[in-house]
């Protein structure tokens, strides 16, 4: 999405650790206009994969995740962090590891929001090694729902993560792909 390349390319910020600052637009303050944009380009891109539910994890999933919700007109449902794995409740949980703070906490699902034969669109800011969305596809596994999909707003590509899940047969569309990223500048993937 090329009106997604320029903004990372005006108001991205990049930080050391490969990690890439979209607190403008994104993760902090939201151009909400812009969101609905992205969220109509993602309704665009998966029109013909029957979603049910958009599911994605706290916190900074889920601009993108309602962006997307609203304009495929279902429900947005995220996973909620915790430190520990010791909940109860009737609820799916998977433990992620966290590349931007380098931990591992559990996220977690209640059995009443995702649902047996649910069609659920995964959708997250960023995609990096994929563990965030390696654990949303464990829960939707567990709920004996489908995953029809993965709508990632920035995916960087030089991480692997994206391509490790499309070798696994999941469709993964990402609204900008970042090929390489330092100092000199941000390359796209074509
Ligand atoms: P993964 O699980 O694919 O390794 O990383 C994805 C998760 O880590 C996303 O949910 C996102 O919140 C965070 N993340 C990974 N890379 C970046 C980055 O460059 N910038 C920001 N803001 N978050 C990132």
């Amino acid at each position: 999405m090329k009106a997604l390349e320029e903004k990372i390319l005006s108001e991205g910020k990049i930080l050391p650790g490969n990690i890439l600052k979209v607190g403008s637009f994104l993760n902090q303050q939201i151009d909400v206009e812009f969101l609905m944009q992205m969220g109509e380009e993602a309704a665009r891109l998966f029109a013909d994969a029957g979603v049910t539910r958009v599911l994605t994890v706290e916190a900074s999933g889920i601009a993108i995740a309602v962006g997307v919700a609203a304009a495929m007109h279902v429900p947005a449902v995220f996973a909620k962090k915790h430190q520990t794995s010791n909940l109860s409740g009737d609820v799916y949980r998977s433990v992620v590891h966290s590349y931007t703070h380098n931990t591992d906490y559990t996220i977690v699902v209640p059995c009443d929001y995702i649902r047996p034969g649910d069609k659920v669109l995964l959708a997250d800011d960023f995609l990096a090694n994929g563990q965030a969305l390696n654990g949303l596809i464990d829960i939707v596994g567990q709920a004996g729902a489908e995953v029809a999909g993965a709508l990632i707003a920035i995916e960087k590509g030089f991480q692997g993560g994206g391509d490790k899940l499309r070798e696994k047969g999941i469709r993964v569309e990402s609204l900008a792909l970042i090929d390489s990223m330092d100092d000199t500048g941000i390359v796209f993937r074509r």
